[in-house]
C-alpha cells in the first residue's frame, strides 16, 4: 500500500467518522523484515530447555506466510523498537490505537544470559510486556494524543495496560467475568464465520462483547458480503449507539433478568441457550438497563420478570421505567419501584431494552 496512501487512507476515514487500531505485535520480529539482522538475532530469546537454541517461531497473517524471532520483552532493544512502531502509526499516521497482537502468548523461559533478568523462571516477561503497554501510553500522552488499547486475549495482569481485549467466548465462565471484570476491561471479539449468526453474535453482544470482524485474509476480503449478517452487525451496531453504550460497553453486570415461560434452545455456535437471552447493567450514573434478545429465527411471546432488588446494587432509588426498542421509546407504569413483570414478543433477531432511570 505504501506510507502515503495508508496515511491518505486514514484520512478520508477521520472524515466519515471512523478510528484505526492496527495490529502490531509485541513478541515477533520477522526474519524478512528490512529491520532485521544480526544484533536482532543474537538479541532474541532463548529456550532454558536443551541446548540454547534461539527460538524462533512460523505463523501465519491472512495468507502471510512467514517465520519469526521470538523477542524477549526484557530487552531495551524490543522495547525500543515497540516504542518506534507505536510511535510511528500513533504520531506520524495519525492513528487512534493500538491492537497488541499475542500479547505474552509466546511467554517463555527465557535463558539468554545478557538480557539482565534470571535465567528461566521469574515475572520478567510478564513485567517486559507491562514496560512495553505501559511506555506506550506515556509516549502517546506526552504527545498529546488520546488512544485506546486493546489486545489479543483477556489478561487479568495486564488491566490497566489495555482498555479492551479479545474475547471469543460466551456461556458461564463468560458470564463471571464479566460480573468481575466488564467495567474495568471491556472486550471485543468477532470470528463468526460458519456459525449460526444471529444466536452467536446476539450472544455475545448481549454478553457486552463489540463485536467485529476477526480473522484475516482471505476468509473475509474475498467472500462476497453476506446481507443477511451484515444487516444484522448493523442492526446491532444502531443499537449499541441508541441506547445500549453506556450499558452493555461500559457498564458493569448484574444478575440476567428472568424469563418464567419454558422456552426452547437454539444452537449458539459455541453453546446452546434459550431462544430469548437476557443480561441487565448498571451504568456509571445509576441507569440500569435490561436487555432482551429472541435469537430464534421465529417470533417469541414469552414473560419475564425484572427484581432490581436480587441485583445487589449499593442502594435502591425511585426511577422511571422505559421500554426501549430501535427508533422507539415508550415509557413504562412503575411497579412497586423496581419490580416488573410483564408478557411480550420479539421478532427473530430483535431486542428490548427497560430501562430503570433514578428520578431522585
Ligand atoms: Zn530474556
Amino acid at each position: 500500500m505504501g506510507a502515503e496512501a495508508f496515511k491518505q487512507a486514514i484520512a478520508r476515514g477521520h472524515e466519515l467518522g471512523l478510528h484505526y487500531m492496527p495490529y502490531i505485535n509485541v513478541n515477533l520480529w520477522a526474519y524478512d523484515a528490512p529491520s532485521y539482522n544480526a544484533e536482532v538475532r543474537e538479541a532474541g530469546a532463548r529456550f532454558i530447555w536443551g541446548p540454547e537454541k534461539i527460538l524462533g517461531m512460523r505463523f501465519k497473517y491472512g495468507t502471510v506466510d512467514m517465520h519469526a524471532m521470538v523477542m524477549c520483552p526484557a530487552t531495551k532493544l524490543w522495547q525500543d523498537k515497540v516504542s518506534e512502531m507505536v510511535r510511528k502509526l500513533i504520531q506520524e499516521y495519525d492513528c487512534d490505537g493500538i491492537y497488541f497482537d499475542t500479547l505474552d502468548i509466546y511467554c517463555m523461559q527465557c535463558s539468554h544470559p545478557d538480557h539482565g533478568h534470571p535465567r528461566g523462571g521469574g515475572n520478567y516477561w510478564v513485567e517486559g510486556v507491562r514496560e512495553i503497554l505501559g511506555r506506550a501510553r506515556r509516549e502517546c500522552m506526552a504527545a498529546g494524543k488520546k488512544v485506546a488499547f486493546s489486545g489479543e486475549f483477556w489478561r487479568e495482569r495486564y488491566i490497566g495496560y489495555y482498555d479492551a481485549a479479545l474475547w471469543v467466548s460466551t456461556g458461564r465462565a463468560q458470564f463471571i467475568k464479566d460480573v468481575v471484570y466488564h467495567d474495568y476491561l471491556t472486550t471485543i471479539c468477532g470470528e463468526w464465520h460458519q456459525r449460526p449468526v444471529v444466536p452467536y453474535l446476539g450472544s455475545l453482544f448481549i454478553a457486552g462483547q463489540t463485536i467485529g470482524p476477526l480473522g484475516l485474509g482471505e476468509k473475509y476480503l474475498n467472500e462476497t458480503p453476506d446481507e443477511k449478517v451484515l444487516g444484522f452487525l448493523h442492526y446491532l451496531s444502531d443499537c449499541r449507539r441508541e441506547f445500549g453504550l453506556k450499558y452493555v460497553n461500559l457498564g458493569a453486570r448484574l444478575r440476567n433478568p428472568r424469563i418464567t415461560t419454558p422456552l426452547p434452545t437454539v444452537d449458539a455456535g459455541s453453546e446452546t441457550l434459550p431462544v430469548v437471552i437476557t443480561s441487565a447493567w448498571e451504568a456509571g450514573d445509576g441507569d440500569i438497563g435490561c436487555f432482551f434478545m429472541n435469537i430464534s429465527d421465529q417470533t417469541q411471546e414469552f414473560t419475564f420478570e425484572i427484581d432490581l432488588a436480587t441485583f445487589e446494587l449499593d442502594r435502591l432509588g425511585k426511577y422511571a421505567v422505559t421500554k426501549w426498542e430501535l427508533g422507539r421509546q415508550t415509557p413504562v407504569a412503575a411497579q412497586n419501584s423496581g419490580w416488573l413483570t410483564g408478557t411480550d414478543s420479539l421478532e427473530s433477531g430483535k431486542m428490548m431494552m427497560f430501562e430503570f432511570s433514578s428520578t431522585e
